[in-house]
């Protein structure tokens, strides 16, 4: 597949003008009060991680520690997504983690349809500037707005989709959510049968380890950048 520019080696220059249009974005969804959802947040959860990564993961919403810290995925599903990640040889500080929500519903409801159409240019200008090769969706909300398809994660995960996505070709990748692993442990093979693939997807040596063998209790979150935007 080709990237444009960047895979021919795209210039320093390019590169800082993707991460100033980035810190931007940031700076827009930060103040944002496109939703209701700006009345009960504490904090914006813009997405953290690299922001030339080449695997992005969109999960639904901030829940409660998410909306505290500010950063994505550092509750016990967060903990659980690092060490699938690991399981394939990867880490947080490779990929970069986003929600199709900033801001967190109350009560961790599911995302309204007005809320979604409110945030999702956000998400979108997120995947542009970032330009991954695989989009990684983590169950159903993220799945039906990148597909564009009502298909639910049952039916469609684990299977590579070729979309556009702000502008470019990505592979979207349908997995379930690692939230869904936690209280369903039957489904954790699933997901790991799921994860095992996304080194080929991102055309990578397959993992050198089995992934996680056995869905163990989270202790505490993984630990937060300290910054929002330090690895941008
Ligand atoms: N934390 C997030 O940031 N997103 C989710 O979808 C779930 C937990």
């Amino acid at each position: 597949m080709s990237r444009g520019p960047r895979e021919a080696g795209e210039g320093v220059i390019d590169a800082a003008a993707r991460r100033a249009a980035l810190v931007e974005v940031y700076n827009h969804a930060s103040i944002c009060q496109r939703c209701p959802l700006h009345e009960t947040r504490d904090r914006v959860v813009f997405g953290a991680g690299n922001a030339d990564a080449e695997l992005i993961f969109v999960g639904e919403a901030p829940g409660a520690e998410e909306d505290r810290q500010g950063l994505p995925f550092v509750g016990r599903a967060g903990a659980f997504l690092s060490e699938m990640l690991e399981g394939i040889g990867m880490s947080r500080q490779q990929v970069f983690v986003a929600n199709v929500l900033k801001c967190r519903p109350p009560g961790n409801r599911d995302p309204l349809p007005e809320e979604i159409a409110a945030c999702e240019g956000h998400l979108f200008r997120q995947i542009e500037l970032i330009r991954p090769k695989v989009v990684a969706t983590l169950g159903n909300f993220a799945t039906k707005l990148l597909s564009g398809r009502p298909d639910g994660i049952t039916r469609v995960h684990g299977r590579e989709q070729a979309v556009s996505l702000g502008g470019n070709r990505v592979v979207l990748y349908p997995i379930f959510h690692p939230a869904a692993a936690l209280y369903t442990p039957r489904m954790l093979q699933v997901l790991e049968a799921d994860f095992g693939r996304i080194p080929a997807l991102l055309g990578r040596d397959p993992a050198p380890a089995p992934v996680v063998a056995a869905l163990r209790p989270v202790a505490s979150p993984a630990p937060a950048e300290p910054v929002q935007l330090g690895l941008f």
